[in-house]
C-alpha cells in the first residue's frame, strides 16, 4: 500500500502514549495523529487537549479513534500495557500483557496490515519479540524502542560529567531494555575520542566514575518512578526521534530492539543493537567489534530474554 501522509497511529494513551504523542507534535513529526485507547473518553479528552495548540504550533490533525479507522496509518506506536500490580510476579505480568499483546496484534493485522509497528510496551524485548510472532507482518517492521532510551540517559550524564553537549557523545547502551543492559564502553566516544583513552576533555580516565555513570542509567527508571510514579517525558521524546527517521527514511543508525538472527552468535531473542531505520523499518543491523566481556555480558543479556520468553511460550 501507498501511504501518502503521514499518519500515526499510537495505541494506548497513558502516560507513555500521551507523551509520545506531544513530542512528535511538537516535533511536527507526522500530519495526522490517532489516538487508541480502550478507555475511549481518556483518547478523546487527550485528543482534544492536545489538537487545541495548532494555533502556535500549526496545522495537524489529532483525534481519538477505533481500530477500524487506523487503516491509512503507517506507524503505529504501541504503548498500551499493564503496570506491574504490587505482589504480581514478573511472570504474571509478562502472562497480562501477552494477553494484551495478542488482541492488539489481531487487530493491527486486520485494520493495518501494512503498518510499521513500534513497541514501547515494557517489557519491551519480550513484548517486541511477541508481537514479530502474533502480527503476519515481517519481523523487520516491528521495532521495539530497546535501549534508545538507555542511550539517551548515558549521552545526557556522559555530557554533564564531561561539560560537552550530548549530542557530541557517541556509543551505545546494549542488549535488554532493563536489568542486563550493558554499557558498551568500547562502543564510546566523545568528539571521536575514545571514552576509555586516558584523558579526555581534560578528565583522566576514570573506570569507578564510569560505571557509576551506568549504574545510575540502569536504575533511572526506579528514581523516577520513586518520584513521580511513572516515566514518561524522555521515552515520549525516543518514541518521536524514532518515529521521524521512519517517515524521513533516514537510515539513522538507533540501538532498536530488532529480531536476532545469528548475530553476535545469538538466535530467537530480541533486543537492542545498533540498526538502521528507515522508511522499510530496521535492515542491516551493525555487528560491532565488542570486547569480549561485552560480547559475554550481551549474550548474557540474551539468554535472559529468551528465559523469559519461553516462560510465556514463545
Ligand atoms: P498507563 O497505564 O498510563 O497507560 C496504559 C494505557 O494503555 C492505558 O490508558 C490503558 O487504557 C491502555 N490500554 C491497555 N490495554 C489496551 C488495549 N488492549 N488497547 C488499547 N489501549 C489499552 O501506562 P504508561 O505509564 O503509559 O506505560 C505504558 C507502557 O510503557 C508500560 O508497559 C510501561 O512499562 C512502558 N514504558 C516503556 C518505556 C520504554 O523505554 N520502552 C518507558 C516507560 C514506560
Amino acid at each position: 500500500m501507498q501511504f501518502s501522509t503521514r499518519n500515526v497511529t499510537v495505541v494506548g494513551v497513558g502516560n507513555v502514549g500521551i507523551a509520545g504523542a506531544y513530542a512528535m507534535y511538537l516535533n511536527n513529526v507526522c500530519d495526522e495523529l490517532l489516538l487508541v485507547d480502550m478507555n475511549k473518553a481518556r483518547a478523546e479528552g487527550e485528543a482534544l487537549d492536545l489538537m487545541h495548540g495548532q494555533g502556535f504550533t500549526g496545522r495537524m490533525k489529532v483525534r481519538a479513534a477505533d481500530y477500524s479507522e487506523i487503516g491509512e496509518c503507517q506507524v503505529v506506536v504501541v504503548t498500551a500495557g499493564i503496570n506491574q500490580k504490587p505482589g504480581q510476579s514478573r511472570l504474571e505480568l509478562l502472562e497480562a500483557n501477552a494477553k494484551v499483546f495478542r488482541s492488539i496484534a489481531e487487530q493491527l493485522d486486520q485494520y493495518a496490515p501494512d503498518a510499521l509497528v513500534v513497541v514501547a510496551s515494557n517489557p519491551v524485548d519480550v513484548l517486541t519479540y511477541m508481537m514479530q510472532e502474533l502480527s503476519n507482518r515481517p519481523n523487520e517492521r516491528i521495532i521495539g524502542t530497546g535501549t534508545m532510551l538507555d542511550t539517551t540517559r548515558l549521552k545526557t550524564l556522559l555530557g554533564d560529567y564531561y561539560q560537552v553537549d550530548p549530542q557530541s557523545v557517541h556509543g551505545y547502551i546494549l542488549g535488554e531494555h532493563g536489568d542486563s543492559e550493558i554499557a558498551a564502553w568500547s562502543t564510546v566516544s566523545i568528539g571521536g575520542k575514545s571514552i576509555l583513552e586516558p584523558e579526555v576533555l581534560g578528565m583522566p580516565y576514570d573506570q569507578a566514575a564510569l560505571e557509576q555513570l551506568a549504574v545510575n542509567v540502569k536504575n533511572a527508571a526506579y528514581k523516577i518512578i520513586d518520584g513521580k510514579g511513572y516515566t514518561n517525558l524522555a521515552i515520549g521524546v525516543v518514541i518521536a526521534r524514532l518515529v521521524d527517521a521512519i517517515f524521513s527514511d533516514s537510515k539513522t543508525i538507533l540501538p532498536v530492539s530488532v529480531r536476532i538472527n545469528g548475530e553476535y552468535g545469538m538466535q530467537q531473542v530480541a533486543l537492542s543493537i545498533p540498526a538502521r531505520v528507515g522508511l522499510r523499518g530496521v535492515d542491516q543491523p551493525l555487528e560491532l567489534p565488542l570486547s569480549s566481556e561485552e560480547l559475554k555480558q550481551l549474550q548474557t543479556s540474551g539468554k535472559t530474554m529468551r528465559e523469559s520468553l519461553a516462560s510465556v511460550g514463545f
